[in-house]
């Protein structure tokens, strides 16, 4: 599937990085409007507006459900520790330690 069908391609709002794909992590389908979603390079929490277009959102909604709630959490978690690997791997590449 195209990680990038149905997607109003922007920019984060908080870091600029360019978002044009998304993956749905709990089902095949693909985002709609009110989406949340996560920034895949500063791990902010996105939500998708009528376009399907990644917008700023304060943090996560009182009315989500808490099984949504703790699914997105989780997702971000993962992208801070993808973001942190990265920058380890960035700091052992050139350094002293092999
Ligand atoms: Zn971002």
């Amino acid at each position: 599937m195209d990680p990038r069908e149905g997607i109003t391609p922007t920019n984060c709002p908080h870091c600029k990085h360019h978002l044009d794909a998304a993956t749905n992590l709990q089902s095949e389908e693909r985002p709609a409007p009110g989406d949340m979603t996560v920034c895949i390079n500063c791990a902010a929490i996105l939500r998708f507006d009528e376009k399907c277009m990644a917008v700023a959102c304060d943090g996560i909604p009182d009315d989500m459900a808490s099984q949504d709630r703790m699914f997105l959490e989780q997702a971000q978690k993962a992208v801070q520790r993808m973001i942190q690997k990265g920058k380890d791997l960035h700091s052992v590449k050139g350094g002293e330690k092999r």
